[in-house]
């Protein structure tokens, strides 16, 4: 099994295939799902003195985390309001607070293990397609006083200078926001954790998690098992059958992007600046420069697992829509992946059963988060620390039964449809 056709595995020297699981092994910790959520969980951990074994079902990062846009910034996918009014003000400050030390995590990591063309750029624009200066002059105001977390309100005539179509119109600028390789992050992350002694298991799918009698779990894949005291579950929308109570709590949602050949000087007739931008859709674009004069443009989003007919072209499509003065630009890359959503938009993070943990369901907002998550529950297993609780209010609701596709399918359609009226009203 290998990657994925992204440019970011044609960027990474493919490191050697770690070998499945065979016969069963002990350890102190058993991390299921090598993403960025169960490698930084098993990194921190293996730092803290545990032997930790991951399992994963094909390659280190093959999931959402090798395939993202990279832009790495504080927050939730539920986003500040929703996030505001789901806990009240002190909570939301302290959660906020954790998510952003997550972003911080991700750069302090790159420093640290000298993770090479892991970063890739800085700041973030978070830009309307409508007219909305008063409503964005205000959240930036709320973000900070409510928060701590300064944000920059950019007008129309910036964003203009910046962004060459009359398509966009104010935004919210994150100067701490940042961008990075993510496949090359993880790889980095997994090598680090192999230093200390961790163990990998590549092409190695968990069937099933057994509770033993002496307290232990037994996680069986299908030639192994591995029997540990702890064990984490970090398969988010890539696998909806492992442990029932909680995979059954994750809604899978696919998303898209597209890479251009380096066109560098063609860009710069539209996109005049280096840093990330989205729009403010519910279902929105996203894209950034790259350093080699590419561009990395993303968007849509569906339920469906296979990738869609003439991804590339529609995706550039999209692209051309905005900026209609870079047609003549090429796609190099299309590619899909999953992310998982809670029904809150908001990460499941805590212990299903005890010494049963979970951190899953990051949504499209899971660079920073999965950080924080990882770090929280090596901290709890190793210290006792007991952080990962805030996120209890956040439980593992039911995403939507047996029909939790179709609807799915008829929210995007509706969020899509909504998206549409906010832009013409
Ligand atoms: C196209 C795209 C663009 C995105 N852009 C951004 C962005 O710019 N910024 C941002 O913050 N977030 C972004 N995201 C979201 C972010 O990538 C995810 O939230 C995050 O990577 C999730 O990490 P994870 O570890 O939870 O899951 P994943 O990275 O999906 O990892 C789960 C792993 O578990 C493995 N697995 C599944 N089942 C089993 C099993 N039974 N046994 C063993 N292994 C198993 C899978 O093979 C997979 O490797 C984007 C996502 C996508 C898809």
């Amino acid at each position: 099994m290998t990657y994925p056709n992204t440019l970011y595995a044609d960027q990474c020297a493919p490191a050697p295939a770690e070998p499945p699981l065979e016969g069963e092994v002990r350890a102190d910790l058993c991390v299921v799902g090598a993403g960025l959520a169960g490698l930084t969980c098993a990194l921190e951990a293996q730092r803290r003195g545990l032997d930790v074994v991951v399992l994963e079902a094909e390659r280190v990062a093959w999931g959402a985390s090798g395939r993202n846009a990279g832009i790495v910034s504080a927050g939730f996918a539920a986003g500040a309001e929703s996030l505001l009014e789901a806990v009240g003000p002190d909570d939301a400050w302290t959660l906020h607070g954790l998510s952003a030390a997550g972003a911080q995590y991700v750069r302090r990591q790159i420093e640290r293990l000298k993770i090479p063309k892991a970063l890739q750029g800085e700041g973030f624009y978070l830009v309307s397609r409508r007219d909305r200066e008063d409503e964005l002059k205000a959240q930036v105001e709320r973000v900070s006083q409510k928060l701590g977390y300064e944000l920059r309100y950019c007008p129309r005539e910036e964003m203009r200078e910046l962004l060459l179509t009359d398509q966009y119109h104010q935004a919210t600028y994150d100067p701490a926001a940042f961008h990075i390789q993510p496949l090359a992050y993880a790889l980095g992350l997994a090598k680090a954790f192999q230093g200390l002694g961790g163990v990998i298991h590549e092409q190695t799918r968990a069937r099933a998690v057994e509770s033993q009698r002496a307290g232990h779990w037994r996680v069986v894949s299908e030639e192994g098992a591995v029997l540990a005291d702890n064990v984490v579950l970090c398969t988010s929308g890539y696998d909806l059958k492992l442990y029932r109570k909680v995979t059954r709590a994750v809604l899978p949602v696919a998303t898209y992007i597209v890479t251009s050949l380096p066109a560098g000087k063609l860009l710069d007739q539209a996109i005049k600046t280096k840093s990330g931008v989205a729009d403010t859709r519910r279902a929105g674009d996203y894209f950034r420069r790259l350093p080699d004069g590419r561009l990395l443009w993303g968007g849509r989003i569906s339920t469906s697992r296979t990738e869609p007919f003439r991804l590339g072209e529609r995706m550039m499509e999209d692209c051309y829509n905005i900026f209609t003065q870079i047609g003549a630009l090429k796609a190099s890359h299309a590619w899909g992946g999953l992310m998982g959503y809670a029904r809150h938009s908001m990460p499941l993070i805590g212990q299903v059963e005890p010494r049963l943990w979970y951190a899953t369901a990051f949504g499209g907002h899971g660079l920073n988060t999965t950080a924080m998550a990882g770090q929280l529950i090596a901290e709890a297993i190793s210290e006792g620390d007991d952080r990962y609780r805030l996120f209890e209010g956040f439980g593992l609701q039911r995403a939507g039964g047996p029909f939790r596709r179709l609807i799915a399918q008829g929210a995007y359609w509706a969020m899509q449809a909504r998206d549409k009226i906010n832009e013409i009203t």
